[in-house]
């Protein structure tokens, strides 16, 4: 028994210090054919530590999107900054705004201007043949030319048709003639359905005069400049006292005549202003030719 327990623990013993070699060699070496047996072990080694390794990366993103809602904010103060720009502005828009908004007016101005200037046609011919054929009594004027007020062909008009007399001579460009007497035959009808009595004439207080529109010399041209428009302040009747313009109280048939023969104004003439239209026209009518540009009309 003692030999067999000596060859016993000497075979366990030589076997473990055979095994320390043989894995301390194939750590040293490679392609030692004991290999394989010792390296199982050594990997569920490393798989373990390795776990634990991935797991602290995971804890790790909530901690980044933690910080991404701290970004977020700091997005939201940007949007911020935008409105103290404004607060900056205020001092640079009211020069920059307010200068464009006053020059727009004046282009469309200078257009119409321009346009006005190119109103008065050199040769007239066929009007004049129509203004006889209407009645008016009328004499050719020599060529306004006063500064910018023109008018190239202008009559002197002292009576329309039907009768209608002109008490104060009007001094106006064919157009605006004929317009003015066609527009004096739909007077004529109202005078007869709307009073009962003639109409005998029509008081023209200003025809062709050099100055700005409501007398404002800074303001531009009148079409009176052109000899292209007329105020009309009264009517005259045959039997019964005349009509001023704007003094008719409403509801009576004065008021009635002046708002009809208003109305058919704007079919001859381009403008049509008359009390209401503003504080210069309180007392009259003012009728003229006016081009617009796309065939616009005023008719207030
Ligand atoms: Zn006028």
């Amino acid at each position: 028994m003692g030999i067999g327990r000596f060859l016993g623990g000497f075979a366990v013993s030589s076997w473990l210090a055979l095994c320390l070699s043989i894995s301390a060699g194939a750590r040293a070496e490679t392609g030692w054919p004991g290999g394989p047996l010792p390296l199982p072990p050594e990997r569920p080694a490393e798989l373990k530590p390795a776990e634990p390794i991935a797991a602290p990366p995971i804890p790790a993103p909530p901690i980044v999107s933690s910080p991404l809602p701290p970004e977020k904010p700091a997005e939201l103060r940007a949007p911020e900054p935008p409105p103290a720009p404004p607060a900056a502005d205020p001092g640079r828009n009211p020069p920059i705004v307010s200068p464009p908004l006053p020059p727009a007016p004046p282009p469309e101005l200078s257009g119409e201007a321009a346009l006005a200037l190119k109103v008065a046609p050199p040769e007239d011919t066929a009007c004049r043949i129509r203004l006889k054929r209407l009645g008016v009594v009328f004499e050719p004027q020599p060529g306004i030319a006063s500064g910018q007020c023109t008018a190239a062909n202008p009559l002197k008009l002292t009576a329309l048709g039907d009768g209608i007399a002109l008490p104060q001579a009007a001094t106006l460009v064919c157009g605006a003639a004929e317009a003015l007497a066609r527009w004096a035959t739909e007077v004529q009808v109202a005078a007869d359905q709307e009073l009962g009595r003639p109409l005998s004439g029509i008081v023209i207080g200003t025809s062709y005069e050099c100055r700005g529109q409501n007398h404002d010399p800074d303001a531009r041209l009148s079409e009176h400049a052109f000899a292209n428009g007329a105020d009309v302040m009264s009517f005259a009747f045959t039997g019964r006292p005349p009509i001023a313009v704007g003094k008719a109280p409403e509801g009576t048939p004065e008021a009635k005549f002046l708002a009809r023969v208003r109305g058919r104004a704007c079919d001859f003439f381009r403008t049509v202003l008359g009390p209401g239209s503003d504080a210069a026209h309180a007392t009259h009518f003012h009728l003229d030719e006016r081009e617009r540009n796309a065939g616009h009309r005023l008719c207030q």
